[in-house]
């Protein structure tokens, strides 16, 4: 079901950053299903029937975005869009908020990161190359595998995988930073070396700047429904999953294997490099003048 509802706030601070301190959330639930989901558990204070088939939709999100951006007081900090939810799943194409939302960013220089999982960004590529001009924008496209017939078992209705790397050459190509959450990482399935070096060298040929890794943690209610899915999907593995999984963290040792093998991978695909440090990020006009592009301001 589709709700249409009206905002008081279009930003949050978050005190803990992830990338930044500020997020926009455009929509409220996400039509993507990730089986792994982690951002349906921080909505349970909602009245949501289904977090992936329930959608909010904060029509008036522009507007709002543009009184905060207005205040004296806003800081004019990096904003991540989304948080907990993801700006161009599905229904976006309908409701098309984001196009506005990046306006407001235009107009008010400020910097953007972008996470997503979907090629509906492409469409706002002309607009992002215009803020590109005035203030830093990242694009952070979230991809866990290579293997399509995966994918759609873990993200059924997020982009396939091959169209989320040719957004990010298509972006790559237009000067704007780009970089891979490759997360999370499953342990017996999507954990092989063969899937995490496809996903380095493809990244490598689109031109990506980072790649930030973090393997699946099962907190609070999180635990008992994906171990569900494990079952359901991935019968063959549950005993191991759940012998690895004893508390909320993966088992240490399988930890330290895991992130053995990505260091391998990043020195040998050459990605020991960061994206611009977003989290102290804000737009400063004058020197935007002198420097088109990106500053960084501790
Ligand atoms: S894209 Fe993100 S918010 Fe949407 S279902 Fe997947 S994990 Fe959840």
């Amino acid at each position: 079901m589709i709700h249409e509802i009206q905002v008081k706030s279009a930003l949050h601070y978050h005190k803990r950053a992830f990338a930044t301190h500020w997020d926009l959330n455009c929509y409220r639930g996400c039509g993507h299903h990730c089986v792994y989901c982690f951002a349906q558990y921080s909505h349970k204070y909602l009245e949501f029937k289904d977090f992936f088939d329930d959608i909010w939709v904060k029509t008036n999100i522009a507007q709002v975005l543009e009184k905060d951006f207005s205040k004296k007081n806003w800081c004019g900090a990096c904003v991540n869009v989304c948080g907990v939810t993801d700006g161009y799943q599905p229904i976006e194409q309908k409701f098309q908020l984001m196009p506005s939302i990046i306006q407001c960013f235009i107009k008010h220089r400020n910097p953007l990161a972008i996470t997503t999982k979907s090629h509906l960004v492409v469409r706002d590529l002309p607009l992002l190359t215009q803020l590109n001009k005035v203030a830093y924008v990242v694009l952070r496209m979230s991809i866990s595998t290579t293997d399509e017939n995966l994918r759609e078992k873990l993200e059924p209705y997020a982009s396939r995988i091959q169209d989320r790397f040719e957004a990010l050459k298509l972006f790559a190509a237009a000067g704007i930073d780009t970089g891979i959450l490759l997360m999370p990482i499953i342990p017996y399935i999507n954990d092989s070396f063969e899937n995490l070096e496809n996903i380095f060298r493809e990244a490598k040929s689109c031109d990506v700047k980072e790649i930030a890794v973090d393997i699946l943690h099962l907190r609070g209610h999180m635990r008992q429904n994906f171990l569900s899915y494990v079952q359901k999907l991935f019968p063959q593995h549950i005993n191991r999953v759940r012998s690895l999984y004893r508390e909320s963290y993966a088992d240490k040792i399988y930890s330290k294997a895991l992130y053995q093998k990505i260091a391998g991978l990043r020195s040998k695909y050459n990605f020991n490099t960061s994206l611009p440090n977003t989290t102290h990020m804000a737009r400063c006009p004058k020197q935007l003048e002198l420097f088109s592009h990106p500053i960084n301001f501790l």
